[in-house]
């Protein structure tokens, strides 16, 4: 089980191993506008997932350098969602 504590809130998360480099996925709390609460992210730079995503985003601009972490909703079964970040490379 994984805690995440953010302003009082205890939330209490599932352990989930990222299907596609294997890390131990982290409790992350998600920007409101996204509505999840704290979600379960793979943080790893080095995720084929977060690596490959880059080329696969619609409508990005060239120099955005953005790619999608891997990260699961506990709000919603632990469905994977997909969390747009910049990519380091
Ligand atoms: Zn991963």
């Amino acid at each position: 089980m994984v805690i995440h504590e953010y302003a009082g809130i205890v939330t209490e998360l599932e352990d989930h191993d990222c299907p596609h480099c294997g890390r131990a996925m982290e409790p992350w709390l998600a920007p409101p506008e996204t509505g999840w609460g704290v979600i379960l992210i793979c943080n790893n730079n080095n995720c084929p997932f977060y690596l490959g995503s880059e080329e696969n985003i619609e409508h990005k601009r060239d120099d955005s350098h953005l790619g999608c972490r891997y990260a699961l909703d506990p709000g919603n079964g632990y469905k994977p969602v997909n969390v747009l970040a910049v990519c380091p490379h």
